[in-house]
């Protein structure tokens, strides 16, 4: 009989799958496309241009979940909201609240670290338009639901109604949350309780439509970190 696989080792799998896979046709051809094409600033640099794994460790205190790699920010470093102006914003709320150890990031080898914290997508390639289409998340719901099982978060950090969304689907199949008569709305700063002292919280996406007008401030993204924090320390298992 074969020992059960450790979880550092599920995890490694875990990403290795992601990088390999290609279920979705569209979204892998996309993600080539752009890899090849490039933005001009970047020309003289060698794409990602394939699936992006999780970023951080599992078993954490945060799991922060987004939508889909920026097409020329993760599409192109290989690593989670790097590389583009909306993981300037997130990374640097994260260092001033203390989960990430530097507000710098650039690329897969900037020595950014991230604490007590990981980060994944509920979709991993780059899809046009930045829209992913149901199948299209659908197949690539099982990542996400074994990214959950592995981090065992206290917190679930939506970033966005989509993320909010499927993220909330995804704990109702995992039994983390029981079906309510009515889907919680996604708004900044909401809070549901799940089962076992599990918080999900929403966040506006820190993309530049939310930056640049105001509609997401600093102050407004540090309120939610701080809050997430403050959960963590609140609910961790005394074992730990
Ligand atoms: S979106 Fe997910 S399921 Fe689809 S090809 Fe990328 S990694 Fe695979």
């Amino acid at each position: 009989m074969s020992r059960p696989q450790s979880i550092p080792s599920r995890w490694k799998q875990l990403q290795s799958n992601v990088v390999n896979c290609s279920h979705c046709p569209r979204l892998i051809d996309h993600c080539k496309a752009v890899a090849q094409k490039k933005r001009r600033a970047y020309e003289n640099e060698a794409y990602w241009g394939k699936p992006v794994p999780d970023f951080g460790s599992p078993r954490v205190g945060l799991l922060i979940v987004g939508l889909a790699p920026g097409a020329h920010g993760a599409n192109r470093t290989g690593r989670m909201f790097t590389g583009d102006r909306s993981g300037d914003w997130l990374y640097r709320a994260m260092h001033r609240v203390g989960f990430a150890n530097q507000e710098k990031s650039i690329d897969a080898q900037d020595g950014l670290k991230l604490v007590d914290c990981a980060i994944t997508n509920i979709c991993r390639c780059a899809p046009p338009q930045n829209k992913p289409s149901t199948e299209e998340l659908k197949n690539c719901s099982p990542y996400f639901a074994e990214t959950l099982e592995l981090c065992d978060p206290i917190v679930v950090l939506a970033l966005g109604g989509l993320a909010w969304n499927a993220t909330l689907r995804e704990l109702v199949r995992v039994g983390w949350f029981n079906r309510p008569p009515r889907r919680p709305k996604f708004g900044h700063g909401e809070k549901v309780s799940l089962n076992n002292n599990r918080f999900l919280l929403g966040s506006y996406h820190p993309s530049q439509q939310n930056t640049f007008t105001g509609k997401l401030t600093k102050p407004m993204l540090d309120r939610v970190f701080k809050n997430a924090l403050k959960l963590i320390n609140q609910n961790r298992p005394e074992t730990e």
